[in-house]
């Protein structure tokens, strides 16, 4: 073999390693857009959750207001029933306080059970933020063992790039430019042909091609896809 072809084999295979290490590198933001999707539901969730609290919160508010306002009513009620002489709105203004005294009980009763319907959803609350917590938790794990792998790979790129400008800077520059103008379309550019067929695209060569490697004078390209070609008999 071509000392030349030998040389582009070993650039080759830095080259391909490159591209490989490249294509890592730029999934790496999709995985980890891929981890942070993860949270989505469980935030979800605990904003939920917050909602139906402050909506159960304004609720007993609401009922408590209710509740001071027909308190007030009742002590006006009383305040007149003190002062009066007559027997008749006496008796009028006793029946009235009762209705608001019993529509103090209902409300009453209602703010008691809006108050359990609260503790249920702070306890919902606090579920939900559990479980954000730990998917949280596993999330950054998984965005931090990205980012360590990102930085290895991106070491690991640093060190094969290098290797490969170590490579390429013996061989012949019109050599090289051939292969680095194949390989940047085809991502090999040097192949095989076994049983007188390319290994790039398959297709068996002329025998000229076959006859220029036997002589093996000079580099040989295929004749139908162009790449850089070698023999394997
Ligand atoms: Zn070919």
């Amino acid at each position: 073999m071509l000392p030349a072809l030998t040389q582009l084999l070993q650039v080759q295979e830095r080259d391909q390693r490159i591209l490989k290490f490249q294509k890592d590198l730029k999934d790496i933001p999709l995985h980890q857009a891929r981890a942070r999707t993860q949270l989505a539901g469980d935030q979800a969730a605990v904003e939920k959750a917050t909602q139906v609290v402050k909506e159960t919160e304004v609720k007993i508010k609401s009922i408590e207001l209710d509740i001071q306002t027909r308190q007030n009513t009742i002590k006006r009620l009383q305040d007149q029933q003190f002062e009066t002489r007559k027997n008749d709105e006496f008796a009028a203004l006793g029946h009235e306080i009762q209705r608001y005294q019993g529509d103090v009980r209902t409300l009453e009763d209602s703010e008691l059970e809006q108050m359990e319907a609260l503790e249920a959803a702070k306890a919902g609350l606090k579920t939900a933020q559990d479980k954000l917590a730990e998917t949280q938790a596993r999330v950054n794990d998984e965005l931090k063992a990205l980012d360590e792998r990102a930085t290895g790979i991106q070491a690991r790129l640093t060190e094969i790039q290098k290797e490969r400008g170590e490579l390429a800077a013996p061989v012949d520059p019109d050599t090289l430019e051939l292969y680095t103008r194949i390989f940047s379309k085809k991502s090999d550019a040097v192949v095989a042909i076994e049983n007188g067929v390319c290994g790039g695209c398959h297709v068996k060569v002329v025998s000229s091609t076959i006859q220029s490697l036997r002589q093996g004078t000079s580099i040989t390209q295929c004749d139908s896809c162009g790449r850089i070609v070698y023999l394997i008999e």
